[in-house]
């Protein structure tokens, strides 16, 4: 199965009694391995998008699949293990915990998903040093740079080996330095074969990606044909 389908996904929030709808009907698929940007201008409804895939907020209609389960109709805690099974994700300012380390912080992570101590301890120095940040292990998030605190929320993001990497802007937030140290790893992580899907503003990012996908006015943009002879 691939690692995402979405299919006729709408999403109207209505937090106050004023619905906004955010996705009106969205169809994408992620293949394993595919590396998908998804651009479009603010307000289109990718962050909505991003949220709806990791099962983070509920689909309205539609069907969601990751890596072929249906995340749509389960119940909050098994779409909660549906989620911690397939989905890692990146957001645009890092979400870190600062009371502990940069080690502990990828631990967490891994013991959440399910892993024991010791699994989860050897997990969260592996991921540290693909990172290359074991020179910063024990320090805090705070002592690091922006694209290192990124890096740091990436390895967390990958502490359950997930189907599935969703980042929303992850540069957004960074200088154009950190900007392309993230964008290296990206480029990376790709080659190591893992599946991504984020959300960016920058053409730069974006060419990184192996395929781009544009969104409006809470749709994904049907592909362009050729005119019939
Ligand atoms: P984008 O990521 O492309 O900027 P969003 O998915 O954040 O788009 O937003 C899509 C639409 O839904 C926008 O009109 C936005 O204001 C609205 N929206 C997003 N999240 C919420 C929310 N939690 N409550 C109410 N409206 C929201
Ligand atoms: P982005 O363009 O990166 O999506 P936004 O500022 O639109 O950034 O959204 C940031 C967060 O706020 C998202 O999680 C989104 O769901 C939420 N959000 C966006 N618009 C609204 C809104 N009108 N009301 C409440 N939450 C919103």
């Amino acid at each position: 199965a691939p690692a995402l389908e979405l299919a006729g996904v709408r999403k109207t929030h209505d937090p106050d009694g004023t619905p906004v709808v955010a996705l009106r009907g969205v169809d994408l698929r992620v293949e394993r391995g595919e590396f998908v940007a998804l651009m479009g201008p603010s307000g289109c409804g990718k962050s909505t998008l991003l949220q709806v895939a990791a099962g983070l907020e509920p689909a309205d209609d539609g069907s969601v699949r990751l890596a072929g389960e249906e995340l749509v109709g389960l119940s909050e805690s098994a779409g909660a293990r549906v989620r911690r099974r397939h989905v890692g994700f990146v957001f645009q300012f890092f979400n870190l915990l600062e009371g502990m380390s940069a080690l502990e912080n990828v631990a967490l992570a891994a013991l959440a998903a399910g892993a024991g101590r010791r699994a989860a301890d050897a997990r969260a120095r592996e991921l540290i040093d693909l990172l290359g940040l074991l020179d910063k292990a024990r320090r805090p998030p705070a002592a690091l740079s922006g694209g290192q605190r990124q890096r740091l929320a990436i390895a967390r993001a990958l502490a359950n080996r997930p189907t599935l990497l969703l980042a929303d802007e992850p540069t957004g937030a960074l200088d154009s330095a950190g900007a392309q140290e993230i964008l290296e790893l990206f480029g990376r992580l790709h080659e190591l074969g893992q599946t991504i899907l984020l959300v960016t503003h920058s053409a730069e990012v974006a060419a990184g990606a192996d395929r781009l996908v544009l969104m409006r006015d809470g749709l994904v943009d049907a592909p362009v044909r050729e005119a019939a002879p």
